[in-house]
């Protein structure tokens, strides 16, 4: 059996792509987990990077400025308010198929910086009825993010909440999320030579620096891993995110108690494989993921086949994954962008460049990837051919 590998092109967000950087960052969480390793033993892939993106002092989202020029990376709602326009009335056009209830949520799951929520409520004022029904709710983990989300939707009547669990329960909830699950942490499975599969921990090499190792217990090839991967060659790595997974069952089970719709766009591959995609970004370059703990931040590409089935057994009806570009396109993000031409002429090429970026198969087209999660029997929704 052939075996697709991932993350062998790191082509993720239109990055510099540099070597490394010989450097020692001040990363104050480095020292923490040194002490811990040292006392307690290696930690797996998933609390490094779990410690690593949400540590409560530390944690790279509690205190890098993360997206936008000043940061570290640039998403598809900050680069153009059509991104956010077209998934606000993808979210309308949902409300509008299940009967425009009277009252709803338009859910965000890590909202950043808040564009996408601002550019969706102002599209959704089309459609003054929607805009009446719905409450925006933001799920987001990082205090200082949080901020200046409220900076940006004062006055939008907008709540907030740190956990998908704290999600109303009352009413149905339209759900985005852009580039969430990449931020979730992943769980890494290697085969030995012995042929048994080990999980790849954070450790300490001779020299005292974090490494990463090999938990010398084998592990039972459970549900952990996709069956169709049980077989790969002795040295394969393996991905798998129990943490993603919990996302698409709770929200499975919200769209079936209460209705709604939800929409995951995130980069990733479409069927399992072998390879590591766990990478570090800092300062809009590549680096690796374990010289600067909470400095840098730490992605995987999304595992959509697992997503997918995980929700699908939740009882979720479940479109996609399209491609970016394709789903864009069929939303009309050129009508979008020639009405934007015409109304600002001086910036026609800037808004070319975005359409281009967000939907060419050689920068965000198909490597990112849109999978909607609607309650059992829905019909299909706009966007998936
Ligand atoms: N959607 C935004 C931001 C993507 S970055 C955009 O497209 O620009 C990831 C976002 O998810 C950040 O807002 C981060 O703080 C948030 N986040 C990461 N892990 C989270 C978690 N476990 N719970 C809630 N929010 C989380």
């Amino acid at each position: 059996m052939a075996f697709a590998a991932h993350g062998a092109g790191r082509d993720r967000r239109d990055l510099v792509v540099a070597s490394p950087q010989d450097r020692m960052t001040d990363a104050p969480l480095r020292d923490i987990l040194l002490r811990r390793i040292a006392a307690e033993g290696p930690i797996t892939v998933a609390a490094y990077m779990a410690d690593c993106l949400l540590h409560p002092e530390h944690g790279y989202y509690r205190t890098q400025q993360a997206i936008g020029l000043g940061g570290d990376f640039t998403t598809a709602p900050e680069i153009s308010q059509m991104f956010g326009e077209l998934l606000g009335l993808w979210a309308a056009d949902c409300w509008l198929k299940q009967g425009g209830p009277s009252k709803c949520y338009l859910v965000e799951l890590g909202p950043g910086r808040g564009t996408l929520m601002h550019d969706a409520l102002r599209a959704i004022r089309a459609l003054p009825p929607f805009r009446k029904a719905l409450q925006p709710v933001l799920i987001e983990a990082s205090a200082r993010l949080r901020g200046m989300q409220a900076e940006l939707l004062a006055g939008e009547d907008a709540v907030w909440h740190e956990d998908i669990a704290a999600i109303p329960k009352d009413a149905p909830i339209f759900v985005l999320a852009n580039e969430f699950l990449d931020a979730l942490p992943i769980r890494q499975f290697q085969r030995g030579d012995d042929g048994a599969w080990h999980e790849r921990c954070v450790g300490l090499d001779d020299s005292g620096s974090l490494c990463f190792l090999l938990d010398p217990r084998a592990l039972p090839f459970d549900d952990l891993l996709p069956p169709e991967l049980r077989e790969a060659p002795p040295g394969a790595i393996v991905e798998s995110s129990p943490a993603m997974r919990a996302v698409a069952v709770d929200i499975a089970a919200r769209l079936r108690l209460q209705g709604g719709a939800a929409l995951f766009v995130d980069y990733g591959y479409a069927t399992p494989g072998i390879g590591e995609t766990l990478q570090a970004v800092y300062r809009h370059t590549y680096a690796d993921p374990l010289s600067d703990p909470g400095l840098a931040d730490l992605t995987a590409h999304v595992d959509f086949a697992s997503f997918a089935l995980a929700a699908t057994r939740a009882g979720a009806a479940v479109f996609g994954p399209a491609g970016q570009g394709t789903f864009l396109e069929a939303l009309g993000i050129r009508a979008r962008a020639a009405a934007l031409k015409q109304a600002n002429p001086a910036v026609q090429g800037d808004i070319e460049r975005a359409v281009q970026r967000l939907t060419g198969p050689e920068a965000m087209g198909t490597l990112f990837k849109a999978l909607a999660l609607l309650p059992p029997e829905s019909p299909m929704p706009a966007g998936f051919a």
